[in-house]
Protein backbone atom coordinates (compact mmCIF):
# COMPACT_ATOMS: atom_id res chain seq x y z
CA UNK A 1 0.00 0.00 0.00
CA UNK A 2 1.02 3.44 -0.86
CA UNK A 3 1.86 6.15 1.89
CA UNK A 4 -0.06 8.84 1.86
CA UNK A 5 1.85 12.14 0.31
CA UNK A 6 3.84 14.41 2.16
CA UNK A 7 3.45 17.88 1.19
CA UNK A 8 5.73 20.56 2.26
CA UNK A 9 5.95 24.17 1.78
CA UNK A 10 9.21 25.27 1.97
CA UNK A 11 8.17 29.74 2.66
CA UNK A 12 12.23 30.57 2.75
CA UNK A 13 12.33 34.14 3.31
CA UNK A 14 9.20 35.19 2.45
CA UNK A 15 5.76 36.17 4.14
CA UNK A 16 5.88 38.56 7.46
CA UNK A 17 4.47 37.36 10.72
CA UNK A 18 1.04 38.87 9.99
CA UNK A 19 0.88 37.42 6.24
CA UNK A 20 2.31 33.86 8.05
CA UNK A 21 -0.41 33.98 10.46
CA UNK A 22 -3.27 34.84 8.07
CA UNK A 23 -1.79 32.23 5.56
CA UNK A 24 -2.08 28.99 8.08
CA UNK A 25 -5.05 30.13 9.55
CA UNK A 26 -6.66 29.67 5.48
CA UNK A 27 -4.87 26.91 5.59
CA UNK A 28 -6.00 24.87 8.05
CA UNK A 29 -9.75 26.18 7.62
CA UNK A 30 -9.25 24.89 4.39
CA UNK A 31 -7.78 21.38 5.11
CA UNK A 32 -10.01 21.02 7.99
CA UNK A 33 -11.73 17.42 8.19
CA UNK A 34 -9.71 15.99 5.07
CA UNK A 35 -6.43 13.59 5.99
CA UNK A 36 -5.70 12.41 2.64
CA UNK A 37 -2.57 13.90 2.77
CA UNK A 38 0.34 14.87 5.36
CA UNK A 39 0.91 18.36 4.76
CA UNK A 40 3.28 20.86 6.74
CA UNK A 41 4.62 24.15 6.35
CA UNK A 42 8.29 25.92 6.92
CA UNK A 43 7.87 29.27 8.04
CA UNK A 44 10.71 31.97 9.14
CA UNK A 45 12.01 31.67 12.71
CA UNK A 46 10.15 34.77 14.07
CA UNK A 47 7.19 33.58 12.90
CA UNK A 48 7.44 30.03 14.61
CA UNK A 49 5.86 30.52 17.56
CA UNK A 50 2.47 32.30 16.62
CA UNK A 51 1.65 30.39 14.15
CA UNK A 52 2.82 27.19 16.11
CA UNK A 53 -0.49 28.40 18.25
CA UNK A 54 -2.39 28.82 15.03
CA UNK A 55 -1.64 25.12 13.63
CA UNK A 56 -1.94 23.50 16.95
CA UNK A 57 -4.14 20.39 17.03
CA UNK A 58 -4.98 20.42 13.14
CA UNK A 59 -2.22 18.04 11.93
CA UNK A 60 -0.66 20.23 10.13
CA UNK A 61 2.92 20.05 10.52
CA UNK A 62 5.31 22.70 11.17
CA UNK A 63 8.92 22.55 10.18
CA UNK A 64 11.73 25.39 11.03
CA UNK A 65 14.17 26.13 7.98
CA UNK A 66 17.65 25.64 9.29
CA UNK A 67 18.72 24.91 12.95
CA UNK A 68 22.30 25.20 14.91
CA UNK A 69 24.16 22.01 16.13
CA UNK A 70 24.84 23.14 19.17
CA UNK A 71 22.25 23.46 22.35
CA UNK A 72 23.23 27.21 23.45
CA UNK A 73 25.96 29.26 23.49
CA UNK A 74 28.23 32.12 21.73
CA UNK A 75 26.59 31.96 18.04
CA UNK A 76 24.84 35.32 17.46
CA UNK A 77 21.99 35.24 15.27
CA UNK A 78 21.76 31.14 15.49
CA UNK A 79 18.86 29.45 16.78
CA UNK A 80 19.51 26.15 18.71
CA UNK A 81 17.17 22.64 18.56
CA UNK A 82 15.60 23.09 21.72
CA UNK A 83 14.48 26.87 21.12
CA UNK A 84 12.72 25.02 17.54
CA UNK A 85 11.51 22.70 19.41
CA UNK A 86 9.37 25.29 22.31
CA UNK A 87 8.14 27.27 19.41
CA UNK A 88 5.54 23.46 17.99
CA UNK A 89 7.56 22.42 15.49
CA UNK A 90 7.43 18.51 14.63
CA UNK A 91 9.92 19.27 11.70
CA UNK A 92 13.10 20.58 11.00
CA UNK A 93 15.06 20.96 7.14
CA UNK A 94 18.42 20.31 7.14
CA UNK A 95 20.61 20.48 4.58
CA UNK A 96 19.24 22.66 2.01
CA UNK A 97 21.03 23.39 -0.63
CA UNK A 98 20.49 27.27 -0.26
CA UNK A 99 22.34 26.21 3.39
CA UNK A 100 24.99 24.69 1.83
CA UNK A 101 25.80 26.75 -1.16
CA UNK A 102 25.15 29.96 -0.32
CA UNK A 103 26.01 29.50 3.53
CA UNK A 104 28.76 26.91 2.82
CA UNK A 105 27.28 24.02 5.03
CA UNK A 106 29.58 21.36 5.08
CA UNK A 107 28.02 17.69 5.71
CA UNK A 108 29.74 17.39 8.64
CA UNK A 109 28.09 20.59 10.20
CA UNK A 110 25.08 19.15 8.67
CA UNK A 111 25.31 15.41 10.47
CA UNK A 112 25.85 17.45 13.69
CA UNK A 113 22.30 19.53 13.13
CA UNK A 114 20.86 16.30 12.50
CA UNK A 115 21.99 14.95 15.85
CA UNK A 116 21.20 18.05 17.23
CA UNK A 117 17.39 17.74 15.78
CA UNK A 118 17.02 14.28 17.12
CA UNK A 119 18.29 14.74 20.43
CA UNK A 120 14.83 16.94 20.92
CA UNK A 121 12.41 14.79 18.86
CA UNK A 122 12.69 17.21 15.77
CA UNK A 123 12.54 14.97 12.91
CA UNK A 124 14.97 16.16 10.03
CA UNK A 125 14.12 16.35 6.63
CA UNK A 126 17.48 16.33 4.97
CA UNK A 127 17.76 17.82 1.27
CA UNK A 128 20.26 16.37 -0.52
CA UNK A 129 20.87 16.94 -4.39
CA UNK A 130 23.29 16.88 -7.24
CA UNK A 131 24.46 20.08 -9.31
CA UNK A 132 24.00 21.09 -12.75
CA UNK A 133 27.74 20.10 -13.46
CA UNK A 134 27.67 17.21 -11.56
CA UNK A 135 24.75 15.68 -12.95
CA UNK A 136 26.14 16.46 -16.94
CA UNK A 137 29.73 14.96 -15.81
CA UNK A 138 27.74 11.33 -15.05
CA UNK A 139 28.06 12.00 -11.11
CA UNK A 140 24.69 12.25 -9.92
CA UNK A 141 24.68 8.75 -7.99
CA UNK A 142 27.96 9.33 -6.71
CA UNK A 143 27.30 12.78 -5.10
CA UNK A 144 23.66 11.40 -3.41
CA UNK A 145 25.55 8.56 -2.11
CA UNK A 146 28.50 10.58 -0.23
CA UNK A 147 25.82 12.93 0.95
CA UNK A 148 23.85 9.76 2.84
CA UNK A 149 26.99 8.90 3.69
CA UNK A 150 28.20 12.06 5.24
CA UNK A 151 25.27 13.46 6.77
CA UNK A 152 23.63 10.36 8.24
CA UNK A 153 27.11 9.16 9.73
CA UNK A 154 26.49 7.39 13.41
CA UNK A 155 22.80 7.89 12.65
CA UNK A 156 21.09 4.80 13.72
CA UNK A 157 18.23 2.56 12.70
CA UNK A 158 15.67 3.59 14.86
CA UNK A 159 16.40 7.17 14.68
CA UNK A 160 16.08 6.91 10.54
CA UNK A 161 12.52 5.58 11.00
CA UNK A 162 12.19 9.57 12.17
CA UNK A 163 13.35 10.83 8.83
CA UNK A 164 12.13 11.86 5.62
CA UNK A 165 14.54 12.94 2.72
CA UNK A 166 14.11 15.54 0.17
CA UNK A 167 15.78 14.62 -3.26
CA UNK A 168 16.16 18.17 -4.68
CA UNK A 169 18.84 18.74 -7.66
CA UNK A 170 20.38 22.19 -7.37
CA UNK A 171 19.50 22.76 -10.78
CA UNK A 172 15.92 22.47 -10.79
CA UNK A 173 15.28 24.44 -7.32
CA UNK A 174 13.61 27.91 -7.97
CA UNK A 175 14.70 27.94 -11.57
CA UNK A 176 11.22 26.46 -13.06
CA UNK A 177 13.05 23.16 -14.48
CA UNK A 178 11.74 20.57 -12.83
CA UNK A 179 13.18 17.05 -13.46
CA UNK A 180 11.31 14.74 -15.11
CA UNK A 181 9.27 12.66 -13.32
CA UNK A 182 10.73 9.62 -14.10
CA UNK A 183 14.45 10.98 -13.92
CA UNK A 184 13.44 11.87 -10.69
CA UNK A 185 12.12 8.70 -9.80
CA UNK A 186 15.14 7.11 -10.90
CA UNK A 187 17.22 9.01 -8.10
CA UNK A 188 14.85 8.32 -5.58
CA UNK A 189 14.78 4.71 -6.29
CA UNK A 190 18.97 4.50 -6.06
CA UNK A 191 18.93 6.92 -2.48
CA UNK A 192 16.06 4.10 -1.30
CA UNK A 193 18.89 1.73 -2.16
CA UNK A 194 21.47 3.49 -0.04
CA UNK A 195 18.73 3.59 2.66
CA UNK A 196 18.80 0.20 2.58
CA UNK A 197 21.89 -1.21 2.40
CA UNK A 198 22.50 0.96 5.61
CA UNK A 199 19.41 0.89 7.41
CA UNK A 200 17.80 -2.81 5.96
CA UNK A 201 14.84 -2.75 3.42
CA UNK A 202 11.91 -2.23 5.80
CA UNK A 203 13.45 0.93 7.26
CA UNK A 204 13.91 1.77 3.60
CA UNK A 205 10.85 1.62 2.46
CA UNK A 206 9.11 3.11 5.30
CA UNK A 207 11.18 6.54 4.27
CA UNK A 208 9.45 9.26 2.99
CA UNK A 209 11.34 10.66 -0.18
CA UNK A 210 10.16 13.68 -1.15
CA UNK A 211 11.09 15.84 -4.59
CA UNK A 212 11.90 19.57 -4.59
CA UNK A 213 12.63 21.79 -7.16
CA UNK A 214 10.25 23.90 -8.98
CA UNK A 215 7.01 21.44 -8.07
CA UNK A 216 4.05 23.69 -8.65
CA UNK A 217 -0.14 22.66 -9.26
CA UNK A 218 0.99 21.63 -13.37
CA UNK A 219 3.36 19.19 -12.66
CA UNK A 220 2.89 18.09 -9.06
CA UNK A 221 -0.12 15.03 -9.93
CA UNK A 222 2.50 13.70 -12.41
CA UNK A 223 5.64 13.85 -10.15
CA UNK A 224 3.68 11.88 -7.66
CA UNK A 225 2.45 9.15 -10.03
CA UNK A 226 5.89 7.96 -9.72
CA UNK A 227 6.46 4.65 -7.24
CA UNK A 228 8.87 6.28 -5.52
CA UNK A 229 8.25 9.78 -5.06
CA UNK A 230 6.65 9.88 -1.70
CA UNK A 231 5.44 13.58 -1.79
CA UNK A 232 6.83 16.88 -2.81
CA UNK A 233 9.08 20.01 -0.78
CA UNK A 234 7.70 23.20 -2.48
CA UNK A 235 9.22 26.24 -2.45
CA UNK A 236 8.28 28.91 -4.87
CA UNK A 237 4.51 27.67 -5.11
CA UNK A 238 4.03 27.08 -1.48
CA UNK A 239 3.86 30.74 -1.12
CA UNK A 240 0.39 31.66 -2.36
CA UNK A 241 -2.49 29.81 -0.70
CA UNK A 242 -3.62 28.37 -3.68
CA UNK A 243 -1.18 27.43 -5.26
CA UNK A 244 -0.21 25.76 -2.53
CA UNK A 245 -3.68 23.89 -2.24
CA UNK A 246 -3.97 22.83 -5.27
CA UNK A 247 -0.70 20.70 -4.72
CA UNK A 248 -2.18 19.15 -1.65
CA UNK A 249 -5.50 18.63 -4.14
CA UNK A 250 -3.32 17.04 -6.92
CA UNK A 251 -2.00 14.56 -4.15
CA UNK A 252 -5.36 13.92 -3.01
CA UNK A 253 -6.21 12.24 -6.09
CA UNK A 254 -3.69 9.44 -6.70
C1 LIG B 1 12.98 24.37 -2.14
O1 LIG B 1 13.34 25.46 -1.76
O2 LIG B 1 13.11 23.39 -1.40
C2 LIG B 1 12.41 24.27 -3.48
C3 LIG B 1 12.14 23.08 -3.95
O3 LIG B 1 12.16 25.43 -4.15
P1 LIG B 1 11.32 25.62 -5.54
O4 LIG B 1 10.08 24.79 -5.41
O5 LIG B 1 11.04 27.08 -5.61
O6 LIG B 1 12.20 25.12 -6.64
Amino acid sequence: MRKKPLIIGNWKMNLTLKEGVAFAQSLRDSLSGKNEVLCGICPSFVSLRDIGKVLEGSGIYMAAQNVHSSENGAYTGEVSAPMVKETGCTHVLIGHSERRNIFGETDAFINAKIKAALSVGLKPILCIGEKLNEREDGRTEYVIKNQLKDDLQGIRADEMKEFTIAYEPVWAIGTGKTALPEQANEVHSFIRSILAEKYGKYIAGNVYIQYGGSAKPENAYELLAQPEIDGLLVGGASIKLESFLHIIEAASNP
